[in-house]
């Protein structure tokens, strides 16, 4: 027999009609280059997006072609998350924080024919714009001023399209929608592409109660950026709930974001730890130094993932109300594959144990398959000890890079991708992320988690951050090098802090053989420690 359900494919143009339709009076936030807030509804949002759909197909946009996106976190950018598939197109976000170069490699891989930027962001195009010919650039005056000659407005594009004459080209449900590139720390970055249904499945299940939770009531500041894996696919549920926005724009110094917490509180925000640890400095040190400059917003969760999440983080943003929701995922996985969440079975777990789980990668989602793969290939035992890599499948999870062959270093022959992301798991399926396969330290035929290793050192209290590299060694291959910077006006010496760490259980040839003081870990272009830099510095 045959089902009898009506065969209507999953749409984010129905996700939009319904932001604008049944949540028309909820507002969206944008903090714009000068600080003030500019507020839009959904009903606004709406006829806005639509818009911008108009706006493309006039200027011939056609299916499946890609329009590129050089944007902060803003109104407008959301805009493009929606009008730019409703026309039938796909988005691509550009990394802002990369090199020029790299930019210029990856629209022209992307054969992006479209560019969308900030005005402010205009002085970045131009570095590249010779490596890749746009056929339009359409400037958002985001600062306010007037477009320079030469350009298409954004709002005049707007202002001039018929969006309620527009129609919604006819699509399938597998059609492309938005495009990301991996950072390419080996090798060239290359593209995922995201379906209208690979990104609604994402979005109904990020939403439930045990990952992000979403509640119409809620107040979303989303820090983590919208060209990073689609701002973890957090914007679709927003627009789907009709969730309050409050975008940061260009202004993601810890003052600046605890000041906009101030003016708009939020209850739910998502970022990288770098960003959650930046704030919690600066949080602590006003008050000692400027008691009631600043309010921790009571109650609000954070989801925190794109990096381990160490535990005396999970511990310190307790202590001042609010919780942080640790995930693990990756661009070609849409992000989300696990969260990190009190199970049932757990039951009345000690405070310790809470936080020990809460500093794991956690439980996969529905709809994700995950396995752990030991050295030999077989299934590693569900032990919460023995290491493999981990891999994963599912119909959120990528099945190939844009033009680019299918290769055995990336996916296995029985289909299921290769994340380079070695983990356990134990028998309550919680996954525990010890390392990248490239920065794991093999020393006389042991493996050493740098990550365990960084996550205990950052529990010093005179230690800021720390990173832990592997160095050649003779004798044991590879030994552990720690890099390790302190909080303003403390220290600490090799061996008080190898004291510390046997007190954190690790075994005597598991301590790094030696420290170094820098004034800060290097970051990634989506705002990761880069332990690339420091190897490139501290090469033995
Ligand atoms: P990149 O970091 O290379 O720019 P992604 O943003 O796609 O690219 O990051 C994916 C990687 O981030 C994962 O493969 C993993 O190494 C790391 N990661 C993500 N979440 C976590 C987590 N909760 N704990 C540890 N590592 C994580």
């Amino acid at each position: 027999m045959r089902s009898t359900m009506m065969d209507v494919p999953l749409s984010l143009n129905h996700l939009l009609d319904r932001a604008g339709h049944i949540f028309g009076g909820g507002t969206i936030v944008s903090r714009l280059p000068d600080k003030t807030l500019r507020r839009h509804s959904y009903a606004e949002y709406h006829r806005r997006t639509r818009a911008l759909a108009a706006a493309l197909a006039s200027l011939g946009l056609k299916k499946g072609e890609r329009v590129a996106t050089l944007c902060w976190n803003h109104h407008a950018h959301l805009e493009a998350y929606f009008g730019i598939p409703a026309a039938g197109g796909v988005m691509h976000t550009l990394n802002l924080r990369l090199a020029p170069a790299e930019i210029g490699w990856i629209a022209a891989d992307a054969k992006d024919r479209f560019l969308i930027v900030d005005d402010i962001l205009l002085p970045l195009y131009r570095q590249f714009a010779e490596l890749h010919r746009f056929e339009r650039v359409i400037v958002f005056p985001f600062s306010g001023a007037p477009v320079p000659e030469g350009f298409d407005d954004y709002e005049q594009l707007l202002a001039d399209a018929d969006a309620d004459g527009f129609v919604y080209p006819p699509h399938d449900e597998n059609d492309p929608v938005a495009m990301c590139y991996t950072s390419g720390t080996t090798g060239r970055p290359k593209g995922v592409a995201y379906s209208h249904r690979s990104t609604i499945l994402h979005t109904l299940v990020g939403c439930l109660a045990d990952f992000w939770g979403l509640k119409g009531t809620d107040v979303l500041m989303p820090v983590t950026p919208m060209f990073h894996a689609n701002c973890w696919g957090v914007p679709y549920a927003a627009v789907m709930m009709g969730v309050k926005l409050v975008f940061p724009g260009p202004h993601l110094h810890p003052d600046d974001l605890l000041d906009l917490m101030q003016q708009e509180p939020p209850t739910l925000s998502l970022g990288v730890p770098t960003i959650w640890l930046g704030l919690i400095q600066a949080y602590e040190r006003s008050l000692a130094e400027q008691p009631g400059r600043w309010k921790m917003p009571q109650g609000m969760r954070s989801l925190v993932g794109g990096a381990a999440v160490p535990e005396s983080l999970i511990r310190a943003f307790d202590r001042h109300g609010v919780w942080l929701l640790q995930g693990w995922g990756m661009t070609e996985t849409s992000p989300l594959a696990t969260v990190s969440y009190p199970r049932a079975e757990l039951g009345a777990v000690s405070a310790d144990e809470r936080y020990r789980r809460a500093a794991m990668a956690g439980v996969p989602v529905p709809l994700v398959d995950v396995r752990i793969r030991a050295d030999d290939g077989s299934d590693a035992p569900l032990d919460g000890k023995t290491m493999g890599e981990i891999q994963v499948r599912g119909p959120f999870i990528t099945g190939s890079y844009h033009e680019v062959p299918v290769s055995d270093d990336k996916f296995t022959r029985d289909g299921w991708l290769r994340t380079g992301d070695v983990a356990t798991m134990d028998e309550l399926a919680f996954v525990r992320i010890t390392d990248r396969t490239k920065d794991l330290i093999k020393s006389g035929g042991e493996w050493i988690s740098s990550v365990d290793l960084e996550n205990a050192l950052m529990a010093h209290p005179a230690v800021a951050e720390a990173a832990v590299i592997a160095i050649p060694d003779e004798k044991w291959s590879e030994r552990p090098l720690a890099c390790v910077a302190f909080k303003p006006g403390q220290a600490a010496d090799a061996a008080a802090l190898s004291a510390h760490l046997l007190e954190h259980s690790f075994a005597k040839w598991q301590l790094p053989d030696r420290y170094e003081i820098i004034d800060a870990v290097p970051r990634t272009s989506t705002g990761k420690f880069w332990k690339l830099k420091l190897r490139e510095r501290f090469p033995k």
